[in-house]
């Protein structure tokens, strides 16, 4: 195994621990990621010093979770986290587990860690210490618990959450045996607070597989956390323009946008409304009338449900509802300039690449159609945005101090005056002038 080449700050806190008498290693991820070639997000430091003798070492620490060993040791304007070997206590419902024991022992200390990949450590005199076969399964591409995977999974259900994430985040399987502990764990899962969930499920969406979601399916594990998909995957689409059931569709879907977490979201949960929506008509067809709505409305309550910040829900249920407008929409400046408007300046351009994933997901049955239909609507856009027209009350030519100077009262009724001006100009564009605006104020008082 080559050596790993540590940041300077790093390898300064390895040896100033070691030199105080301690053993001191990076490990886990940043092990991982440096075997491969990858660039770690962050280099986590495993000892044998008590917290209290980490803090004595260094001039600047912060008290991450002393209870659980961890101090952060400041370098400069970086952090490093340098955490005692521990063996883990029960996890139950938190972040981290209930309780932590201390333990001198290295081999320890990475037994208790998730997979064989991620319980690597490494410092520059001692190199590689490998004691569950990560490097080969770091070969070999695959996902394996360290230990026994039901034993494993038994104490942290949330490691099935993780077992998928990494395979998603790093292109590989997962182990057989773990995968089958996997699906007879499943239901365990429902232990786990939906902070952690969520967590877990952003990292495996926004990764460069989100399809390896369908492994969280397969397990049984979104039966617990999203029954909604499970229901998408047993709606299937008797219609010309489909190929695929709800959720392979759902699946397809979210590889065709950016590794975003709006977007993704946006694509996971875009057609959920389509298991309670389905209709199917004399001929067999099936149709899925007022399904983005539908979408929506089951978007806020499963994001609110897996604790999302109101600003990600808000986001995401914006694009669920929009997912399919470019079909009901008209090919005109003005018809865009009112979707700027009701739909908001800021939805755009992202709207277009939820609008192509949709339509790249179906069949391919006036696929170009649908497609330069979107362009279509694309240039439209860009067109109304190059000509700085006005599409918000804030880029009328008169604004609310203004109105007051021509003598019109603050309160609701001036709020109305804007709402008609806007009205106007969003119908013609040239009239956001001050001129036009203050010479026909009497048409917008009544
Ligand atoms: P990332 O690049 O996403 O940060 P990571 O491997 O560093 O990946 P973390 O969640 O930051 O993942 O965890 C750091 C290390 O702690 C892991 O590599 C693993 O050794 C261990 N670990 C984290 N969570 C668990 C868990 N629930 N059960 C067992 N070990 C865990
Ligand atoms: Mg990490």
């Amino acid at each position: 195994m080559k050596q790993i080449d540590l940041p300077a700050a790093a390898e300064e806190i390895l040896r100033t621990i070691w030199q105080a008498g301690y053993e001191a290693y990076i490990v886990g991820g940043c092990v991982r990621d440096a075997s491969m070639g990858r660039v770690p997000s962050d280099w986590d430091i495993t000892t044998s010093a008590g917290p209290e003798e980490v803090k004595k070492l260094f001039r600047r620490t912060l008290d991450t979770g002393i209870k659980h060993g961890t101090v952060t040791v400041m370098v400069g304007s970086e952090g490093f986290e340098v955490t005692t070997y521990r063996i883990d206590g029960e996890y139950l419902d938190g972040r981290h587990p209930k309780e932590v024991t201390f333990t001198a022992s290295l081999e320890e200390d990475l037994k208790r860690r998730d997979f064989t990949i991620n319980a690597m450590a490494y410092n520059p005199e001692r190199g590689l210490v490998d004691l569950f076969g990560g490097q080969e399964d770091l070969e070999k591409k695959v996902i394996r618990c360290v230990g026994d995977p039901k034993e494993r999974f038994s104490e942290d259900a949330l490691r099935m959450m993780r077992a998928a994430r990494f395979a998603a985040q790093l292109g590989f399987s997962i182990d057989e045996g773990t995968k089958e502990a996997m699906k007879e764990l499943a239901p365990t899962l429902k232990k786990v607070s939906a902070e952690r969930i969520q967590a877990e499920l952003v990292k495996l969406l926004t990764s460069e597989h989100p399809d390896e979601f369908r492994t969280l399916y397969e397990t049984g594990l979104t039966a617990v956390f999203l029954p909604e998909f499970d229901a998408c995957m047993n709606t299937p689409q008797n219609s010309p323009h489909h190929v695929y059931n709800v959720g392979d569709h759902t699946l397809k879907a979210m590889e065709g946008v950016r590794a975003d977490k709006v977007l993704r979201l946006a694509m996971l949960l875009h057609d959920m409304g389509k298991a309670v929506t389905r209709t199917t008509d004399e001929n067999g067809r099936d149709h899925f009338r007022g399904h983005a709505r539908v979408s929506e409305e089951m978007a806020k309550k499963i994001l609110h449900r897996l604790k999302f910040d109101n600003a990600t829900t808000t986001a995401v249920c914006r694009m669920v509802k929009y997912h399919d407008w470019q079909i009901h929409s008209a090919e005109t400046e003005y018809y865009l300039r009112l979707a700027l408007h009701q739909i908001g300046k800021d939805a755009f351009p992202d709207i277009f690449e939820v609008n192509r994933a949709d339509v790249m997901a179906q069949s391919d049955l006036w696929r170009d159609e649908k497609l330069s239909r979107i362009n279509r609507l694309e240039e439209l856009y860009h067109s109304v945005l190059d000509q700085g027209q006005c599409v918000t009350k804030e880029e009328l030519a008169l604004n609310g101090k203004e109105l007051i100077e021509l003598g019109v009262k603050p309160g609701p009724a001036m709020g109305k005056i804007l709402d008609r001006m806007l009205e106007s100009v969003l119908e013609d564009p040239a009239r956001n002038t001050r001129e036009y605006l203050t010479s026909h104020l009497e048409s917008f008082l009544s």
